[in-house]
């Protein structure tokens, strides 16, 4: 089985270029773990009507939509209102949210300002994911027809603290038939692609059921081989075929 799912990444500084994109990394490398596949990751302005029908057009695609970015206390965190407007529900204030973040200024000794209370709006009827780290807990929002979306706080600690706390482990619930993908590397170095394809072509190397991956840089290729669980068997023969094949190219160091 294929699950999909798209990122949606929320935030004027993404597209400027002020801050390196990382979610699409550290979610596709989660889901692929645990048999998911991250199909699309979509970087969006601070823009209500845009991350609207951003949303609205990856549930016509996939069952699983991530969004994140967004959600902090200052006047371009609009997540929440857009959220609100595509799906026609309530921004309600989650109490222990708001309980915590008392705490957390009280231990500063500050005063928590009305401001930092936009941090404990949720959307009405989404299951609230704590945020180990942060003050913004993400959410898990059901549709009608049976979709979710999980909405997740920009800063990557937090991102990946509520993915790999609240978020995976439900996933893995939710999909427990599902196994992880199958994956190896064949590394090399001293040879560039078009050589190795030539080599690869010369042998008709084509293994059924495995898909192959080139990544070259600074002299070398990595060669990614990946399949679902029942193949294996195919992923490995294919690797061992690419070792004796590349053999004198084979790099020293296996975790480049
Ligand atoms: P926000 O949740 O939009 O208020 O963002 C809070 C912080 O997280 C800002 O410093 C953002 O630049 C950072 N951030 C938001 N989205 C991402 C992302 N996709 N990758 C890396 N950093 C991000
Ligand atoms: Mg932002």
């Amino acid at each position: 089985m294929d699950i999909q799912a798209e990122l949606i990444s929320i935030g004027n500084e993404l597209l400027s270029g002020q801050t390196l994109n990382t979610h699409g990394r550290d979610l596709g490398q989660a889901l692929q773990n645990i048999g998911l596949r991250l199909s699309r990751d979509t970087t969006i302005p601070d823009d209500i009507p845009i991350i609207g029908h951003t949303i609205e057009e990856a549930l016509t695609r996939v069952d699983l939509v991530f969004v994140s970015g967004g959600l902090g206390p200052t006047i371009d965190d609009i997540t929440r209102d857009a959220l609100a407007a595509l799906f026609n529900r309530k921004i309600v204030l989650h109490q222990p949210t708001v309980d915590k973040m008392e705490t957390w200024f009280a231990n500063k000794g500050k005063k928590m300002s009305l401001a930092a209370t936009r941090q404990a709006q949720v959307l009405e009827g989404a299951a609230v994911l704590t945020n180990s780290v942060g003050l913004a807990p993400g959410q898990r929002i059901e549709t009608e027809d049976e979709k979710t979306v999980f909405v997740l706080p920009g800063p990557p600690r937090e991102f990946n603290a509520i993915l790999s706390e609240e978020i995976i482990p439900w996933l893995n619930v939710r999909f427990a038939d599902i196994k992880p993908l199958i994956v190896r590397f064949v590394r090399t170095e001293g040879i560039g692609e078009s050589d190795i394809v030539t080599i690869l072509e010369n042998d008709k190397f084509r293994p059924a059921d495995v898909d192959l991956g080139f990544y070259p840089g600074q002299g070398r290729v990595k060669i990614r081989l990946s399949s679902t669980a029942d193949n294996e068997q195919k992923v490995l023969a294919a690797q061992e075929r690419l070792q004796q094949l590349l053999g004198e190219f084979i790099g020293s160091d296996p975790t480049e």
